[in-house]
């Protein structure tokens, strides 16, 4: 069901659906996994380690992570986030984004002698590199995303003369390619698993010999959040995802939630936008939350729904996570140094992790 077959459904109410249903029927399936990334997580602490290491301000190019409240708590603590790098001053550090940078921003901020501090999400990354190989290969490479998103821009950045934009299954048909058996997709981290799929199978059907990613680009985060909403969405008349407008997870979880059963879906950012009459007529409210949204919030909405008669609430759990990553090296090695300085000076303590430590998860994969 679409966003705007969701509002027909809405506008159809019937009375029947308004009543108010006994306060013992009404619960509350909460989705698990919800809420921060292992590549989230990276991000948001490398700011705020950054902060207390260097003290504010500490620039960082467009916001940290999608999240209007992670946003605002860090510039209330120092940090500065800005478009471009020709808002930092010369010589200032700059943290990128966790949803990575083409090398040309690289090249504009050694221009400009800042300092930078890169919190990609190592799974970005290797979407990167993937770019990189395939492009080396001559490779046309068709990358599935949204256009204007920030990770799109950084991965398209790596080979711009080899890669083009597919922005849903409608952009399949007018894909022009130099060499049908030279074509592999890739795609944003943050896509919807169906329409991925879908938007795959259009364009197989014009090329035959389309190349599979090395692995999956729709990293693991994405895809167990929405195989969490699924299952809460079947029995839920209405679900509400936590999360900010311009979090391309979150806007896929309402989706899908709709796709899957749930007569209405909603997101916020946080339970002041929350609206007493989305729960006219609903025995069963399911909550979840996109990856870069702290788990406080998912909170205060469980609070609200409770002072609503909405106190039961059941964990409905789909898969573990403990992925971690390594803060990034450049991090690491000043706060080592640091940490050296404060036990007595001496050298800094070797950096022991190389790089590729920065690329492999410290945990599993889910
Ligand atoms: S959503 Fe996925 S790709 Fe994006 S930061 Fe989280 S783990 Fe990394």
């Amino acid at each position: 069901m679409t966003t705007t077959e969701a509002t027909a459904t809405e506008a159809q109410t019937t009375d029947a659906q308004t009543a108010v249903p006994p306060l013992a029927d009404k619960r509350v399936l909460l989705a698990a996994p919800r809420g921060y990334c292992a590549g989230v997580d990276r991000a948001v602490v490398a700011v705020e380690k950054a902060l207390d290491l260097y003290g504010p301000p500490v620039y960082v190019r467009k916001q940290i992570v999608h999240n209007k409240h992670v946003v605002e708590t860090l510039e209330a603590r120092g940090a500065v986030f800005v478009d471009e790098t020709d808002q930092v001053p010369e010589g200032a550090l700059v943290i990128f984004s966790a949803h990575g940078v083409a090398p040309s921003v690289h090249e504009a901020a050694a221009g400009r002698g800042l300092r930078t501090i890169d919190a990609t999400c190592p799974l970005v990354t290797k979407v990167h590199k993937e770019a990189v190989r395939f492009a080396a290969d001559d490779h046309d490479i068709l990358l599935i995303g949204h256009a204007g998103h920030e990770e799109v821009e950084g991965t398209a950045g790596e080979a711009p003369d080899h890669i083009q934009l597919v922005d849903g299954p409608g952009q399949a048909d007018g894909v022009v390619v130099r060499d049908p058996s030279k074509v592999v997709w890739l795609s944003q981290t943050t896509l919807s698993v169906d329409e991925t799929m879908e938007t795959v199978a259009r364009l197989r059907t014009r090329f035959p010999l389309l190349q599979n990613p090395p692995s999956d680009d729709i990293c693991y985060a994405t895809q167990n959040r929405q195989v969490a909403v699924k299952k809460i969405a079947r029995d839920a008349e209405l679900v509400v995802v936590v999360g900010s407008s311009n979090s391309s997870n979150s806007v896929r979880l309402v989706e899908v939630a709709l796709e899957h059963g749930a007569d209405r879906a909603h997101r916020v950012d946080n339970a002041r936008e929350l609206d007493e009459t989305w729960l006219d007529g609903v025995t069963t409210v399911g909550v979840t939350s996109g990856a870069s949204v702290p788990e406080l919030l998912v909170r205060e909405v469980l609070a609200w729904l409770a002072e609503r008669g909405y106190g039961d609430v059941e964990e409905v759990v789909t898969a573990e996570e403990d992925l971690l990553f390594s803060l990034p090296k450049e991090l690491r090695r000043d706060l080592k140094a640091a940490r050296s300085a404060r036990q007595g000076g001496g050298e800094p303590e070797t950096d022991d992790t190389d790089d590729a430590a920065d690329d492999a998860p410290d945990g599993d994969e889910d």
